[in-house]
C-alpha cells in the first residue's frame, strides 16, 4: 500500500514538472512576485569622526576578527569615496552623510558660520527656543536641527513608514546626533560634559525615557577614570607610531594618561580618551533593547557617531600612539557592538555602513621634523594684517570682519556704503593674500567659474558655498597648511588626507566585496534609500552605488 501511493506520487511530480517544463517552451509562465518590499528590520549608520580611510589599513594587521576587519571582508567596501566640498568640517560631513546633499543646498557650511546680518556667530545647531532635557538646564541642550534646511534619510524613512519605523540619534557631540536623525527623529542623544550626562531637548520630547535617566544615575564616566588610560598592548608593540613624548602633541601628558584625577570632577575629559566611543556604543545597545529597534516588519535606523577619535586624532595627531591605540580599542568595541546584534537583531536582518566626516592632516610639526612641506596660519593674524593693507590702501577701517571656515567675510555696510568699490576691495584683497606664505590660491566665491583653478577644487569649492550663509571669498592653502597653532592638528580642506573617507556596507541586501571606482560622500544617502525602497532626501545630489547589492 504504502508502496504503491509512492509511486503514485512520484508520477504525478514527474508529469506536472514535465507539463511545465513543456508550456515554458511555448509561452513564459506567471512568475512568482515578492508579496511584500523586503527591508532590514535595523539600519545602523556608523559615522567615526575623523577616520582617514588609510586608517582600514594602517592597523588592520592589529585589528580582531569581529570588528574593522569584519566589516571589510564580510561586507563591500567602497575604497575610493571622496567628500564633493570643502571645507571639510564635523557638523558638513555628517549633514552631507544622511541628505546625500551638500552645503550650498543643505546648509549646514561649517560647526560655526557667521550671520553678516546679525553680525553674530551661529552654531550649527544651536536653537535658543529649545530647553535641555534630562539634566540640569544648560546651552549645551539648547539644540535642534532647525538650521538644516534639507530632509535625511532618516526623515524620508520616517515619511515612508508614516512615522513608524523608528529614528534615534547617539553620539558625544550635539551636532553628531541631531543632524543625522534629522527634523522628524524620534529623539537625538547627546553627552552633557557638565554633568556626564546623557540629554536631548524640548524639540524632541517632555522628558527622557526612563531607560536614559537611570543610564545617567551610573554616572559611567566615573569607572573608565578610575581605570586610567594605558594603552591596550604593551606600548613597545606600536611600531606604527611615533615615539610617545613628542612637543607638538596638543595635550602635554604621555601614557599612561591618568584620569583618575576627573573622577566627580570633570566629566567632559572622557572625551579624549577611547573610553568616550564605548560609552557612546553602550548607550547605543541599550536604546536598541529598550526601544525594540529591529524587532519588527517596519525598518528602524539608529544614527551613531564615535567622536572620541576626533578629539584624540586633534590633539595627538595621526601619527601618535593615542591614535592608533583608540582604533584598536574601537575595533574591540565594534565587535562587541556586532556580536550584540547578531544575537539581539539576528545576523542578515540589519544593514551597516561605516563612514567618517572628514579625516585628519598631519601634525605640521612632525611633517617638518620628516623634511616634509607643512604649516601653520592664524585667522586673526590674516584679519589684522589685511585690516591693515585695506586700511592703508583705500583709508578703510576694519572692513574685514571674519576669516574663518577658510573664507574672508566683509563688512558689508562698509563695502556698499564706502568710497571704493566692494570688487575694488576684494580684487585688492586677493593680490595680498596670496603673497602670503602658504596661501595657493584666493578666489571671489561669486566669480568662481570666470577663475582658472583646478577642476576638483572648483567643484568642491562651489558645493561648499551657500549663497546666503558662506563668506565673500576662498583660500586654499598649499597641501597640510591649516589655520592653527603649533601644537595638535586639524582638518577643513580640500586635500585627499581630509576628504578620503572609508565607506563600507555590511549585512541585509549587501554582498562582500571591495571596489576602487571612484564614489562620494553624497552617494550614501541615495544608496540607503534605494536599498530601502523609499524616497530619497529632497536636497540629495548623489547617485546610488550600485555594486554593492546581492541583487
Ligand atoms: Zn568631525
Amino acid at each position: 500500500m504504502k508502496k504503491i501511493s509512492w509511486l503514485i506520487v512520484s508520477v504525478s511530480i514527474f508529469s506536472l514538472s514535465s507539463l511545465s517544463a513543456q508550456t515554458q517552451k511555448t509561452k513564459p509562465s506567471a512568475k512568482t512576485f515578492p508579496a511584500e518590499v523586503a527591508r532590514p528590520k535595523l539600519v545602523i549608520g556608523l559615522v567615526v569622526d575623523q577616520m582617514r580611510w588609510d586608517y582600514l589599513y594602517r592597523y588592520y594587521n592589529r585589528y580582531s576578527n569581529g570588528g574593522f576587519k569584519r566589516l571589510i571582508n564580510e561586507g563591500f567596501s567602497l575604497e575610493n569615496t571622496f567628500i564633493p566640498y570643502t571645507p571639510t568640517y564635523t557638523a558638513v560631513g555628517h549633514t552631507t552623510i544622511y541628505t546625500g546633499s551638500v552645503p550650498a543646498i543643505h546648509g549646514i557650511i561649517g560647526n560655526d558660520w557667521y550671520n553678516v546680518e546679525t553680525k553674530k556667530n551661529i552654531y550649527c545647531t544651536e536653537d535658543s527656543s529649545v530647553v535641555t532635557i534630562g539634566s540640569t538646564p544648560s546651552s549645551e541642550g539648547n539644540m535642534s536641527p532647525k538650521n538644516l534646511l534639507a530632509t535625511t534619510i532618516t526623515d524620508e524613512l520616517r515619511l515612508a513608514t508614516n512615522f513608524k519605523g523608528k529614528v534615534i540619534g547617539i553620539s558625544l557631540k550635539d551636532r553628531g546626533s541631531i543632524l543625522p536623525a534629522g527634523h522628524a527623529a524620534n529623539a537625538a542623544y547627546w553627552y552633557q560634559g557638565s554633568t556626564g550626562n546623557w540629554i536631548t531637548s524640548s524639540y524632541y520630547m517632555k522628558e527622557v525615557p526612563t531607560w536614559i535617566a537611570d543610564y545617567n544615575k551610573l554616572k559611567l564616566a566615573n569607572k573608565f577614570y578610575a581605570k586610567n588610560w594605558e594603552t591596550l598592548y604593551p606600548i613597545n608593540t606600536y611600531l606604527n607610531s611615533t615615539s610617545d613624548e613628542k612637543d607638538y602633541e596638543g595635550k602635554t601628558s604621555t601614557f599612561p594618561h591618568t584620569l583618575a584625577q576627573n573622577i566627580d570632577k570633570n566629566f567632559d575629559a572622557i572625551r579624549s580618551t577611547p573610553y568616550g566611543n564605548t560609552i557612546t556604543l553602550d548607550l547605543a545597545k541599550l536604546a536598541i533593547l529598550s526601544e525594540d529597534l529591529g524587532q519588527d516588519n517596519i525598518t528602524d535606523f539608529l544614527a551613531i557617531s564615535c567622536s572620541s577619535t576626533d578629539y584624540v586624532g586633534h590633539a595627538y595627531g595621526p601619527n601618535s600612539i593615542e591614535a592608533e591605540d583608540t582604533y584598536l580599542r574601537l575595533d574591540k568595541d565594534f565587535e562587541e557592538f556586532f556580536n550584540y546584534l547578531d544575537k539581539k537583531v539576528g545576523k542578515g536582518n540589519y544593514t551597516v555602513f561605516l563612514s567618517a566626516d572628514h579625516g585628519v592632516a598631519h601634525v605640521p610639526a612632525f611633517m617638518k621634523e620628516n623634511k616634509l612641506p607643512a604649516g601653520i596660519v592664524s585667522d586673526r593674524d590674516i584679519v589684522f594684517k589685511l585690516n591693515a593693507f585695506l586700511n592703508n590702501k583705500f583709508k578703510v577701517n576694519n572692513v574685514v570682519l571674519k576669516s574663518m571656515n577658510n573664507q574672508i567675510i566683509f563688512d558689508h555696510d562698509k563695502t556698499d556704503n564706502g568710497t571704493v568699490s566692494f570688487d575694488v576691495i576684494k580684487a585688492a584683497s586677493i593680490e595680498f593674500l596670496k603673497r602670503i606664505d602658504g596661501f595657493t590660491n584666493v578666489i571671489d566665491i561669486s566669480r568662481i567659474a570666470q577663475t582658472t583653478l583646478p577642476e576638483v577644487q572648483k567643484k568642491m569649492i562651489t558645493n561648499g558655498y551657500n549663497a546666503r550663509r558662506s563668506g565673500d571669498l576662498y583660500y586654499i592653502l598649499d597641501p597640510n597648511w591649516f589655520n592653527g597653532s603649533s601644537t595638535g592638528t586639524t582638518h577643513g580642506s580640500w586635500n585627499p588626507y581630509d576628504a578620503h573617507i572609508p565607506l563600507v556596507f555590511m549585512g541585509w541586501g549587501i554582498k562582500p566585496g571591495a571596489s576602487n571606482k571612484t564614489h562620494y560622500m553624497t552617494d550614501i544617502a541615495p544608496t540607503l534609500a534605494a536599498l530601502l525602497h523609499i524616497q530619497m532626501p529632497n536636497g540629495c545630489v548623489g547617485e546610488p552605488i550600485t555594486e554593492i547589492t546581492n541583487k
